[in-house]
C-alpha cells in the first residue's frame, strides 16, 4: 500500500485534478490511498465565511463565491455535470443550514463543521471524476476512520479506535480517495487536525495500514532550506533523517505538517516529498538514515508573531509559578509557544498572532500581570547557521530578541 497526499495547490485548477489522474495512473498496478486537501485556497474561504457569521456579518456572498470557484472546476472537468453540481449545490446548502440553526458561542466547534466542507467537496469532485475517466476509486469518509477527540481544531488522534475502523478497510479495493486534516469525534461531529494538517492524516493512514511509503505531491522540487517565494538562494535536501525533519517543521517549516514525522518514524515508514509536476524526480526522502547535508542551513521563517513581554505588578521577580500560570493561559487558549525568554523582572514570548484570541490572551495575562507587547514581529529559526548566513538574513532588520544554541538560531525582528 502507498500512501499519497496530494495539497490544495497541487489541485487548485482544472490542470491540477487532471495531473493527479496522471500521477497516479503512473502507479497502476499498486493500491494506493489518496489523501486531499481543500482545492486552492478553499480553506481560508471557508474560514471567512466562519469569521463573518461570528461577527455577525454577510457571509452568503462569501459561500457564492466558494460554491462558484467549485463549479468552475467542475465545469471544467465533467462531461455530465449535472449529479456533481448538485452533490456541491447541497454542501453550500449545509453549511447556510448549520450556520442559520447555531447561536455563534462555540466557535471552535462551528469552525470545524463548516470549514470541513473543503475536503469533502473536493474529494468528492475528484473521486467522481476519476471514476469518469476509468480510474475506478473508492471514495472514504474519513471521519468514519480516523476518529479523535472533541478537541475541536486541533483534535487528538484516538490510534485505539482509528486502527480499529482502519483494519476494516475493503480489501479488495486499488485506489480510495480520502479527505485530510478532517476527523471524526464520537457523537459524529466533524473535527479538524489543526491548518495543514493534511499531511498527517497520510501519516495516520500509512501507520495504520503499515503502508510502504507515504509520497507528499508538491509545487517544490522537495523539502528546501528556505521557502523560494521570499529567498532567491536556497537548495533542496535530498535526504533528511526524521529527526532533521522534525526539528525543521517544529520551527515552523511549512513543507510537512510538523505531527507528520512521528506516526512514520514509529513504524520506520519512509516520506517522500515530490515535485507534482514532474513525478519523475528522486524529490527528497526523509527516513532513518542519517542526516549529512549539515553544510546547508535551513532558514524558517515566521511572519505575524506577537512577542509579548509579561512582568509582575509589584515588581518582583519573575518566578516558576508565574511562568507555569502563563503556560496554563496558553494551553487554555491551544496557542503555541514559539521562542521564549526570561530575565529577572520579565517573561517574553513570541506566538502565532491569532485575531480570534488575541483580546482574551491579554485579557487573562492581565488578571495577574503587567503586559507589553509588539505585533506584527517576524521570528527567523536558521538550523545549522553560520555567521554568514546570520547576516545576510539581519541586514537592515531590527533584532528584539535573539537566542542561539549550537545548532538552531532563533531571532525576532521588526
Ligand atoms: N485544507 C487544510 C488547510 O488549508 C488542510 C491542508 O491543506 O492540509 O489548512
Amino acid at each position: 500500500m502507498l500512501v499519497f497526499k496530494f495539497g490544495g495547490a497541487s489541485v487548485k485548477d482544472v490542470e491540477g485534478v487532471i495531473n493527479l489522474k496522471s500521477i497516479v495512473q503512473l502507479y497502476e498496478n499498486q493500491t494506493i490511498l489518496v489523501v486531499v486537501s481543500a482545492m486552492g485556497k478553499m480553506t481560508n474561504a471557508l474560514e471567512e465565511v466562519v469569521k463573518l457569521f461570528y461577527k455577525k456579518e454577510e457571509y452568503a456572498q462569501k459561500l457564492k463565491e466558494i460554491e462558484d470557484y467549485h463549479q468552475t472546476l467542475i465545469n471544467g472537468l465533467f462531461e455530465d455535470k449535472t449529479e456533481i453540481t448538485a452533490s456541491l449545490k447541497k454542501h453550500i446548502q449545509r453549511i447556510q443550514d448549520y450556520l442559520e440553526s447555531v447561536d455563534g458561542q462555540r466557535y471552535d466547534e462551528i469552525y470545524d463543521q463548516v470549514i470541513s466542507n473543503g475536503e469533502l467537496i473536493s474529494t468528492l469532485i475528484i473521486s467522481t471524476y476519476l471514476n469518469q475517466e476509468g480510474v475506478s476509486n473508492r471514495w472514504l469518509d474519513t471521519r468514519k476512520y480516523l476518529k479523535t477527540d472533541a478537541t475541536f481544531r486541533e483534535a487528538k488522534v484516538n490510534w485505539e479506535a482509528t486502527q480499529s475502523s482502519i483494519d476494516l478497510l475493503e480489501q479488495n479495493v486499488n485506489l480510495f480517495i480520502t479527505q485530510g486534516f478532517i476527523g471524526g469525534a464520537s457523537d459524529n461531529k466533524t473535527t479538524t487536525l489543526g491548518r495543514e494538517g493534511s499531511d498527517y492524516t497520510a501519516s495516520i493512514f500509512a501507520h495504520c495500514l503499515k503502508a510502504e511509503s507515504v509520497t507528499i505531491w508538491k509545487d517544490v522540487p522537495g523539502v528546501l532550506s528556505a521557502d523560494p517565494r521570499l529567498f532567491s538562494e536556497y537548495q533542496k535536501f535530498d535526504q533528511l533523517s526524521y529527526t532533521e525533519a522534525v526539528e525543521m517543521t517544529y520551527y515552523g517549516a511549512t513543507v510537512i505538517h510538523p505531527k507528520t514525522i512521528k506516526p512514520l518514524q514509529n513504524s520506520n515508514i519512509p516520506l517522500y516529498v515530490k515535485p507534482f509536476l514532474h513525478p519523475e524526480e528522486a524529490g527528497t526522502v526523509i527516513n532513518s538514515g542519517e542526516f549529512l547535508q549539515k553544510n546547508i542551513s535551513a532558514i524558517i521563517v515566521k511572519k505575524n508573531q506577537l512577542l509579548i513581554s509579561i512582568s509582575t505588578k509589584d515588581f518582583s521577580f519573575i518566578s516558576e509559578l508565574n511562568i507555569s500560570h502563563i503556560y496554563e493561559i496558553f494551553a487554555k487558549l491551544n496557542l503555541k509557544c514559539n521562542v521564549s525568554q526570561n530575565s529577572a523582572l520579565s517573561f517574553t514570548v513570541c506566538l502565532d498572532y491569532d485575531d480570534m484570541k488575541f483580546e482574551e490572551l491579554i485579557k487573562l495575562l492581565e488578571t495577574s500581570f503587567k503586559v507589553r507587547y509588539n505585533e506584527n514581529v517576524t521570528l527567523y529559526t536558521i538550523r545549522h547557521y553560520d555567521s554568514n548566513v546570520l547576516q545576510k538574513i539581519l541586514e537592515g532588520k531590527i533584532v528584539i530578541l535573539e537566542q542561539l544554541s549550537r545548532s538552531t538560531a532563533q531571532i525576532v525582528v521588526k
